[in-house]
């Protein structure tokens, strides 16, 4: 074991973009478990759009504040335990935070199964996986037959709904930024069809791309491209409000997205947020359902690994900035 812990600090609170010198790595003495807390160290950290979000405020869960280290969930081993029901060599995944090694009270751990790949973990098992699962099947309720939309579909989160909805039988259109993605989405994730939000219109594109209008949109990103969605939705259609990437950043706030109460009572839209954690009662069947699709080879997970903690900041700005296709992460040990 090391004979220091290594973690990463959120210096400032970010006014615009992220940048890298909103971050810093120190040097600190190794935690000590106290009764009912694991000494954990930290293998794979799972980078989230949803970081930045912590920074600006509360959310679901309390802001990051300056000076503190930053917050993140992750894989990690149990090196200590001073509670009951786990062990050393045990995993856990936790809000360990950037950082090398973490005590932490065993209440705040899940322990989770010793799986090969471990990434999967963090993918298609993980936040990411459980994210696209819920909020797809239980809020969007897709039927088969029907067209199911999803922003940020070259994303972690978005290439796991637009597959699971291909499995339910569903047409399936992506959003993506950059032809490379696009293509992707369709050639190797099977997607029908996906429109280049940085090309032009999304509403043109999309118009074309969901020629019967749009059952069910899973939303990742709100703003301008919720607001393009919107006018393309079906009778009863349902809008599954996961994330807005496009406000997380820095952008300077939007009037838009415009038009929404009105369309909103005349299609008789349900519009409806979730938090996946509100779903983890059920997360067993979830699991079984990811991992019967993955071994059928009808789920393909894809992952962007980064290693070394010291390459977290620069792995959120860059996910940030479209870099990643699918769950981005990085290996700590
Ligand atoms: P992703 O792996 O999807 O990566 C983020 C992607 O967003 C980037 O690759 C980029 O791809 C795209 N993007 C960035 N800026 C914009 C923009 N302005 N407009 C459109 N697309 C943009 O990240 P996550 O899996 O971490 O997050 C996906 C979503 O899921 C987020 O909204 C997150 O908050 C949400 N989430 C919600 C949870 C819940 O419980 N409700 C749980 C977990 C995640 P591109 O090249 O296409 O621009």
């Amino acid at each position: 074991m090391a004979t220091n812990n290594r973690q990463i600090l959120l210096v400032e609170t970010p006014k615009g973009k992220l940048s890298p010198e909103h971050f810093k790595m120190q040097e600190a003495p190794l935690p000590v478990a106290n009764d009912g807390e694991l000494l954990l160290r930290v293998k794979i950290i799972s980078l989230d759009a949803a970081n930045r979000a912590w920074m600006q405020g509360a959310t679901y869960r309390e802001a990051v504040g300056a000076g503190t280290v930053m917050a993140g969930g992750a894989v990690a081993e149990v090196v200590e335990s001073k509670a009951p029901g786990f062990a050393p060599g045990d995993l856990v995944f936790a809000d360990t935070g950037w950082q090398a090694y973490v005590a932490l009270p065993a209440r705040k751990c899940i322990k989770v199964p010793k799986v090969e790949p471990l990434t999967h973990l963090i993918s298609v098992y993980g936040v990411a996986g459980l994210t696209a699962y819920f909020g797809l099947l239980h809020v969007g309720q897709p039927k088969a037959g029907e067209t199911v939309v999803v922003s940020a579909a070259a994303g972690s989160v978005g290439s796991i709904v637009g597959q699971i909805a291909k499995i339910k039988g569903c047409r399936v259109v992506g959003i993506a930024g950059g032809k490379d993605k696009c293509d992707w989405l369709v050639r190797h994730l099977g997607f029908d069809a996906a429109v280049d939000y940085k090309a032009g219109p999304v509403y043109k594109a999309l118009k074309e791309a969901a020629p019967d209008g749009i059952d069910v949109y899973f939303d990742n990103v709100g703003g301008d491209i919720f607001e393009a969605c919107l006018p393309l939705m079906r009778q009863n259609g349902r809008i599954a409000c996961c994330g807005a990437i496009s406000a997380y950043d820095g952008a300077p706030p939007t009037a838009g997205p415009r038009g929404v109460p009105g369309l909103i009572v005349v299609k008789r839209l349900t519009v409806k947020g979730f938090i996946v954690t509100d779903f983890y009662p059920e997360r067993d069947k979830a699991i079984a359902d990811l991992s019967a699709w993955v071994a059928a080879g009808k789920l393909k997970v894809e992952e962007d690994v980064l290693d070394g903690l010291e390459n977290t900041p620069k792995a959120l700005i860059g996910l940030l900035a479209g870099e990643n296709r699918g769950k981005r992460m990085v290996r700590v040990s």
